[in-house]
């Protein structure tokens, strides 16, 4: 009897502190450098964020810059019409009215169906992000132009890896990380980066920003802090649905 009770304690205490470890530990090594322990008890755990229902949704902690019908958070004289709004030629770009530092970014965009021009009058557009760094929009199908100027190029600086391009007038997606400069007055501490992935697939790799991103010319850096992001206007009726941005927080 006193033996049957010893090893239920004995079975108990070994699983109350096996499951005590599956919360973590108090006594692991920690690498050179870092501030937690290996499976550190104290560790705080990440918020939940609930992903969109469908692949390209808008996640929970996501502020949805366009919804095909509202375009209240944007300063613009673009058209919107069946879910979707259309640049129109010479009215200038589309800038929200809020400013972003460290973003993750999710544009839908399609180029006319019909094809008119060539080169960098097709389909040409811009996710202009703090209003100065370029990722091309382009109808980069069967449409040969500089490299650094095709679709999801950082333009005149990296041409994408592969292109990615869907045909024209198909819808495709851009998911961007982008990592804004850092300037201690007037000097960059730390240049901007950018990942992109294009209808799914990698094309800009955490490359550095060289500066801004003007044409057939040099950018430069000038310091500056949060600013809207913008979508280009280059004359050509270029359609953008589901805008929707996380600002990005270091890890807890
Ligand atoms: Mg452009």
């Amino acid at each position: 009897m006193y033996f049957r009770i010893i090893l239920a304690t004995a079975a108990c205490a070994f699983l109350c502190a096996a499951q005590d470890h599956t919360l973590g530990y108090d006594n692991t090594p920690v690498y050179p450098g870092m501030k937690w322990r290996v499976h550190d008890v104290s560790r705080p755990r990440p918020e939940m964020v609930t992903p969109g229902a469908t692949p390209g949704a808008a996640p929970s902690d996501a502020e949805v810059l366009f919804d095909g019908k509202d375009l209240s958070k944007w300063i613009s004289k673009w058209k919107v019409e069946n879910g979707y709004v259309e640049c129109i030629p010479r009215q200038g770009g589309m800038r929200t009215k809020e400013s972003f530092g460290d973003i993750q970014l999710h544009v839908e965009w399609a180029s006319p169906a019909v094809i008119e021009g060539k080169s960098q009058d097709r389909g040409n557009s811009g996710i202009m992000i703090m209003g100065k760094y370029e990722v091309q929009v382009l109808d980069s199908w069967e449409n040969p132009t500089y490299a650094d100027g095709q679709a999801a190029s950082i333009y005149g600086q990296y041409p994408p890896l592969v292109n990615a391009s869907r045909k024209p007038g198909e819808w495709q997606t851009y998911d961007i990380f982008f990592e804004a400069p850092k300037f201690d007055g007037e000097k960059l501490l730390r240049p901007a980066y950018v990942t992109v992935i294009h209808n799914g697939i990698l094309v800009q790799n955490h490359e550095e920003i060289k500066g801004t991103t003007p044409h057939a010319t040099l950018g430069v850096y000038k310091a500056h802090g949060d600013l809207p992001l913008e979508l280009q206007n280059h004359n050509t009726k270029v359609r953008y649905r589901n805008i929707w941005v996380r600002r990005l927080k270091p890890r807890v």
